[in-house]
């Protein structure tokens, strides 16, 4: 095991707030002592003024690591592509199926340790990756049935994060008023025919009774949404998640679209579906929740399941703002999530929540940047299924983000607003160094394992576009 110290400038701690000349100990993966200058020393930890050569030292403000809790990596590669000309959510779905009909097991894996990479210069040390992309073009497996999950795994090993990889289960194309749809054309990568068969798939991955995959990755399971997984499917993904103890995400209520035709086809909406189905609940997280109504938050209501908000990719496709404060209120911890990849930026969506609730109730106030903060790290690392991170506190998992405090957009912040200038005023562009599980991933904005992210995401969406 590995022994470090840091020295932060400013840390933002559990119950205390952001406190001055932190002294953070961490051994291997784990911290073991976190003490601010005006704290009682611990037995532990020497006197700060002593300063060895072996503390490094953290500029500006430092946070726990941040929890990108919904991301589908491949479609970093839309990224601007789907800005020319106009269109709409179903024509970006098309141009998003283009880049999912090219990719093989070697591509995916470089474009996603090229966009994991991106992810770790902005801070995030764990990535809920929304998998879906299983199979070979026409839907025949790889000789190994788990080759693109696999690739995810060890691109986010190559990139230095942790990842729980949300194993999709996707059987129908779309929901029409005249029921589910067959997969087609690109779809038919996606299906693994039934949800029993997902599920014996998801098994052959091979992670642990705890269901983890390796240190550093962990199973999960995902129900595409109500428009790809009939009714009669959803049992067997709720009893796989269950008897691995994996968290479980499903998009619900993105667009209206999807409630219309819920409502023809079944009589009620996504949320009551999945209430009925008993899909939601603690380990469950419900992705988007852009439309749902009083009767909805009333099924959601102390479930305790999460919701996962993607402010960027909700005004980038124009799917309409989620009630966030009534989700809250219902007792759904908030987690964020950068989706489609329009920006990875883990401090644009946690802003992107409270602005989108200032311009939807005409009032300023909603959430602290304290609040925002849970979202961006404990909230979404439990949502993962990672409850021991997300926070600088002995015993919790070692991961560090420090945050520019003199940069163009940050200068002249004074201690006591630090953490509203990360949230409001900070880019990723601002995030300097960053420890995840102990190890240095980050520092001085240089990634020290993917010296070249740029070039790495050029080459690799080079490749996918043709
Ligand atoms: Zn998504």
């Amino acid at each position: 095991m590995t022994r470090r110290r840091w020295l932060a400038d400013l840390a933002w701690l559990p119950g205390q707030g952001v406190r001055r000349d932190v002294l953070i100990e961490a051994d291997g993966d784990r911290f073991t002592s976190v003490t601010p200058a005006s704290a009682p020393a611990t037995t532990s930890a020497p006197p700060v003024t002593s300063a060895p050569s072996d503390i490094i030292r953290l500029r500006g403000l430092t946070l726990p690591g941040f929890a990108n809790a919904h991301s589908h990596a491949f479609h970093r590669a839309l990224r601007s592509t789907t800005q020319a000309g106009r269109g709409t959510f179903w024509t970006w779905r098309e141009r998003m199926y283009d880049v999912a009909a090219r990719l093989d097991p070697d591509s995916y894996h470089r474009l996603a340790r090229a966009t994991f990479a991106e992810m770790a210069l902005a801070g995030i040390s764990c990535v809920g990756e929304f998998h879906y992309l299983h199979h070979q073009p026409g839907g025949h497996p790889y000789a190994d049935p788990n080759a693109m999950g696999r690739a995810l795994v060890q691109a986010a090993a190559d990139a230095g994060l942790r990842i729980t990889l949300l194993d999709t289960c996707y059987l129908s194309g779309g929901l029409a008023e005249e029921g589910l749809l067959p997969l087609a054309g690109t779809q038919l990568r996606f299906g693994d025919g039934d949800a029993v068969r997902w599920a014996a798939r998801a098994t052959e991955l091979g992670c642990d009774p705890h269901g983890m995959i390796a240190p550093h990755a962990q199973a999960g399971a995902a129900i595409h949404s109500v428009r790809a997984v009939p009714r009669g499917q959803m049992h067997p993904v709720v009893a796989w998640a269950h008897r691995f103890g994996a968290p479980l995400h499903v998009h619900m209520s993105e667009q209206r679209a999807e409630n219309e035709v819920c409502q023809v086809v079944y009589g009620m909406s996504p949320t009551r579906l999945l209430y009925e189905e008993d899909v939601l609940g603690p380990r469950t997280t419900v992705v988007h929740a852009t439309h749902v109504d009083d009767g909805d938050l009333e099924l959601l209501s102390g479930g305790q399941t999460f919701a996962c908000l993607c402010p960027t990719t909700e005004r980038d496709l124009g799917d309409g703002l989620a009630p966030a404060r009534a989700l809250a209120a219902a007792g759904c911890p908030l987690t964020l999530g950068s989706d489609s990849h329009a920006v990875v930026d883990i401090l644009e969506e946690a802003r992107g929540v409270e602005y989108a609730e200032r311009l939807a109730r005409q009032a300023r106030g909603h959430f602290t940047a304290e609040a925002l903060l849970r979202a961006a790290s404990t909230d979404g690392h439990t949502s993962l299924g990672w409850p021991d991170a997300g926070e600088i506190a002995p015993g919790a998992r070692a991961d560090l983000v420090s945050v520019s405090l003199d940069s163009v957009r940050t200068a002249g912040a004074a201690d006591g607003v630090a953490l509203e200038a990360a949230v409001f005023a900070a880019t990723a562009a601002d995030v300097t160094d960053v420890v995840i599980s102990g190890r240095d991933v980050v520092r001085d904005g240089v990634h020290l394992l993917v010296p070249d992210v740029p070039g790495e995401l050029s080459r690799s969406i080079r490749a996918v576009l043709g």
